[in-house]
Parts: C-alpha cells; structure tokens; sequence
C-alpha cells in the first residue's frame, strides 16, 4: 500500500481509530473498505474516500478492501468495474486480494432475510411504491401500517420464496423490516430490504429477480467482511441507526459506520448522474474527457497521482459539509509538477523571426537547463538558427507602456540563446497582420548575458524554425462557468453553466525537437506557458498532441498570500 509521505493530520476519524485501539475494541485490527457503486466512473470525490480509507489502513496496520456494492443490475456495468479498479490503481493504492462484490453475498442476505422474516422482523408488503410512500408520513407526520404489515410467518415465508422465485412482477412485492411507522426517523418506518426486478445482473447473470437494497446490503457486506471501522459520507448519518439495527437483528459482527463531510469542489458537479449526462449528450468527449473531474479526466488532463494524495491530504476530514476551491487542487498538481516536471520550450501561436545577421546555413546546440529546481536532471541541446519563431503575444507593432517584451527597435532575451533586436516588421498586405519579424542578434550575448552589461527586460521562449515540431495542443480550462454552477434559482439546470470556452484546440504549435517520441502521458513544463502533458489516447509518434493541464499562474498562492486561507 502506497504511503502518503506527508505527516498526517489529526482529525476524528483518527481519533475514533486511537480509542479503539487502545481499548482493544476490534483485538487491534483496522480494516477499512472503498465499496464502489459500479455505475459511472469514480471522480476526485472518490479520490477523497479512496485516500481516507486506504491511508488510513496503510497508517494503522490494517487493510482496505474493494468492494463493488452491486445491487442495482440495471445501472450496472462491467466497463465501470474495470475503471474503477484502474483508478483506484493508478492513485497509488493496493486491495490485493480483498476485490469483492456485494454481489457474492446475495446467498447469505437472502438466508439473513428469512431469519429476520422467522424473527417476526421483517414481512412482505403488496403496497404499490407510491402507497409505501404515502403510508410512510413524514418529519411532521406518523406513519400509518400497511394491512398487510401482520402476516403470519409462513405467509410471509411463502410469498419471499415466490418472489424469489419469480412469481411476482417487478415492483408488485417487497420484503420491509417491520421496525416502528412511527419512528422519528424516516429510515426506521419499515424500510424495504427486497425488491422485485427482473433484470440481469452483470455478474450472477439470471440467478436473481429479487434484489437486496442497499440499506441491507452495506452494512451486513461488512459485517461479512469484518471491516472495523465503515467510513462513509454525511448522507449515512441517517441511515446509521438502520444499519445498527440490521447487524443487531441479525446477531452478527458489529463494524462502526462512521460518517464525514463529502467533498464539493467549485466550479465542478460531483456526482455520476450529472457527470454522466454531459457525457450522454456530448458536452464532453467521454468519462475521461481531460475536462472532467473524474479521475481518468483528470490523469487525462496530465494530474499526477501524487498531486491527487497530497490535496486529498491537505482537505482533511470534517463533519460539516464545504466547498473546497478548484485552485488548491491546481496548486497542488503545481508543487508536484514544478518539482518534477522536466522544462521544454514550445510556441502555441508561433510568429516567424528571421535573423538577418546569422550565418543562413548556421545551426548552433544552446545548452539548456531541464529542471531549475533539480539540478539532477541535468541539461539539454536546443539548436538555433536563423528562422525561429516566437509567440505571437509576446510581440507588439505599438507597445502599451508596461509591455516589456519584443517591439519595434526594442532588444529582449531568447532563453538560453542571445540578445535580438527588432528592425523590421512584415505584414499581410490585405489583413495588415504581422507575419514575420526581422531582428539582429548580438554574437557576444551567447549564452544569454552582454558583456558590456546591457540590460534587456525580458526573457522570451522559441524554437528553431527548421528542427521545430509540429503538435497540436488543447487548452482547457474550467468546464463551469460559474464557482457553482448548481445554485442558481433562474437556471437550476447546471449544464446552463457550461463554459462555451473549456476548450481551444491549436493545431499549428511548434515544439522544440527533443519532444520527438514524447511517450504518452508525459508531462512538462513549457517555459513561460504551463503544464502540459502528451495525450494518452489521441497522440502519436506522427502526431504529436499535448493537453494544458494548467497555466503557471498560481491563483491559489495569491488567495493564500491575500489572507483567504
Ligand atoms: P455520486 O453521488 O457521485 O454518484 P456515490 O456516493 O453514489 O457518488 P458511490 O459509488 O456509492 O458513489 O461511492 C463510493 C464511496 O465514495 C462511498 O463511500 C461514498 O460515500 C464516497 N464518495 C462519493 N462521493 C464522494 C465525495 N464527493 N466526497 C467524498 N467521498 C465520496
Ligand atoms: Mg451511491
């Protein structure tokens, strides 16, 4: 199991944990599980429960299961199983053998409800959905019974054998725990264990056509499971008497479900539902579309795994629901990456300079710096010669004031290369667009200093025209527009606030030629621009294709410095 190497913070979770340790509660044993609905692809609240449960076994000795809550055949696939399983793996995390399903316990919850239905602790129900619905009441109001809550044992026992059996349409029947119509929480008002569906199950095929819920499954999944402690999100608060309630009608082993505040990130929908209608109707490209926040969209986007651990980290763990901002996660895939992440130089909307005074046939290797941060990467060669192109932006005809960079007349710095000047600039006659600029280079400035101490104000990057190469680069950014975007009362409908401008694709870049070959899912650094990274479906060795992951600019350290955090 991978080891987060930060220190840990305390929180309750942790704290629970300590006790029970000390008073020998579970003999000393900590096993927690991630337990997976596999119905849509995990997001980076997933990631927040995967960290929590799998650090937290890691931490104290323990182990940490998978387990796949499949109890809902018609929402359920294979192809889901199988992301989950490379996500889960490319976070970093090992379940080992523990890869379970609640689906191979559907033999012992059918044994452990008929004991409940022998107890006189649970009952077939002919009640349509919406009459449960209505009998159950509500905050303010008592339930009232169903006539057919006090059937006798045997009918109860014959009519769950023939639901089992097939007997009975889908939603004719259900099997209830008979607990209290009257108790203040809802959950407790005979809840459904059982319902009737004649679907196939994608892994026990046409066994069943009756289907536990998840009320009775989770906990008793555990129990089986001998998981210690049951960590879920705030919304099982309320579910947790039940679950105590099974586990004690049955007489079995006790886990401790303990509830924590699930992860809300702005300018993001976390929920499979949502995630998985943007990409029913298009809105993306797929589950793993490098706008997404699931995890495959995001090690798409070019996140690290360790980025992922290190903001899962740092949120913590509270029991009061927040939103966390978008920028700490992006800040952290920066301190990874900034760290790590080798320097290249490539020109996203390239502008043609040629240098008049360089030897036409001339081509020098310039000596360049792969990680400032890490002088253990060592350098590289980039050629220069005398076609070069540099970024469009970083050129003005008719410079503003504080604009430093390259302008008519004007000398600046080409990282690792020398001093040019500006003496001319070429237009399109009809468009009047600047297509190409002539400049004078400074032979004496080679390797980027004057000797004589001349100063310039900036530093621009570039590539040599004739070794560049070709790639496409996609520029994403946030796929909301607003921080957000489900709290607005005129629009409810969160694809209304959809950015038009999540992402522009541009196919002319030009990179320097040491990315030739770049294997997929590499990431780097292109100076003065961003972290990018080579895509892993799309690019080729003959196709070179690099998404943003994010620019440099860090809105998180300004929020911080600012006093926000
Ligand atoms: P969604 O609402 O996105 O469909 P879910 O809760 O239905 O998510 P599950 O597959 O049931 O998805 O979740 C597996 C585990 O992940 C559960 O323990 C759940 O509590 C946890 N989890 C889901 N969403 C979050 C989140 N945003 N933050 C933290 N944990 C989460
Ligand atoms: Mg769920």
């Amino acid at each position: 199991m991978t080891k987060t190497d930060s220190t840990h913070q305390p929180n309750f979770i942790r704290n629970i944990i300590e006790k029970d340790l000390k008073t020998g509660k579970y003999d000393g044993r900590v096993h927690t599980r991630f337990p997976p609905e596999p119905n849509g692809y995990l997001h980076i609240g997933h990631a927040k429960s995967i960290c929590l449960n799998f650090t937290l076994a890691a931490d104290y000795n323990g182990l940490c299961n998978l387990r796949f809550d499949d109890t809902n055949p018609t929402k359920e696939e294979e192809e889901y199983v199988e992301s989950i399983k490379e996500d889960v793996r490319w976070l970093g995390f090992d379940w080992e053998e523990r890869e379970y399903y609640a689906s191979d316990y559907f033999d012992q919850l059918y044994a452990w409800a008929i004991k409940l239905v022998k107890d006189g602790k649970a009952y077939v129900d002919d009640l349509s959905a919406e009459e449960i619905k209505e009998y159950r009441g509500t905050l303010t109001r008592s339930g009232k019974e169903s006539p057919y809550r006090n059937r006798s044992v045997e009918e109860n026992l014959e009519l769950f054998e023939r639901m089992r059996a097939g007997d009975f349409e889908d939603g004719s029947r259900v099997l209830r725990a008979k607990i209290d119509m009257a108790h203040p929480n809802l959950n407790m008002r005979d809840p459904v264990m059982y319902r009737v569906l004649h679907a196939t199950h994608h892994r026990t095929g046409d066994k069943w056509c009756i289907y536990p819920m998840y009320d009775f499954t989770h906990g008793q999944s555990d129990s089986i499971e001998e998981i210690t402690h049951s960590i879920c999100t705030l919304e099982f608060e309320d579910h947790r008497p039940l679950y105590d309630w099974f586990i004690e009608a049955l007489g079995i082993y006790h886990p401790q479900q303990i509830e924590f505040a699930r992860l809300n990130l702005s300018y993001t929908v976390m929920s499979k539902r949502k995630l998985m209608r943007l990409v029913a109707e298009g809105d993306v490209s797929g589950w793993d579309d490098p706008r997404m926040p699931t995890i495959s969209g995001l090690r798409r986007r070019g996140y690290t795994p360790e980025s992922i651990r290190d903001f899962c980290e740092r949120i913590g763990v509270a029991k009061k629901e927040s939103m966390v901002d978008v920028a700490l996660l992006e800040h952290c895939l920066r301190e990874d990456l900034n760290k790590r992440g080798p320097r290249v130089m490539g020109v996203l909307r390239p502008l043609r300079v040629i240098i008049d005074n360089y030897p036409d046939d001339q081509v020098e290797e310039l000596e360049a710096i792969n990680n400032p941060e890490d002088a253990q990467m060592g350098t590289r060669k980039v050629p220069f010669s005398r076609e070069l192109y540099i970024e469009q932006d970083d050129f003005m005809e008719d410079p503003p004031k504080k604009f430093y960079r390259l302008a008519p007349g004007r000398e600046v710095r080409l990282r690792y290369a020398y001093f040019i000047k500006c003496v001319d600039v070429v237009k399109d006659e009809k468009t009047g667009e600047v297509v190409e600029l002539h400049c004078a280079y400074d032979p004496k400035t080679r390797g980027g200093d004057s000797p004589d101490g001349r100063k310039v104000r900036a530093t621009l990057h570039w590539v040599s025209a004739p070794q560049a190469l070709e790639a496409e680069v996609r520029l994403y950014d946030r796929l909301f527009d607003k921080p957000d975007p489900e709290d607005d009362k005129d629009t409810p409908d969160f694809a209304a606030h959809l950015n038009p401008n999540s992402l522009e694709t541009l196919t002319r870049c030009r990179v320097e030629p040491s990315l030739a070959g770049a294997i997929p899912e590499s990431r780097y650094q292109f100076e003065r621009l961003g972290y990018f990274c080579v895509d892993r479906k799309d690019s080729s060795e003959t196709r070179l294709i690099f998404n943003r992951t994010v620019p440099l600019r860090d809105t998180w350290a300004k929020i911080k410095k600012a006093g926000g955090m």
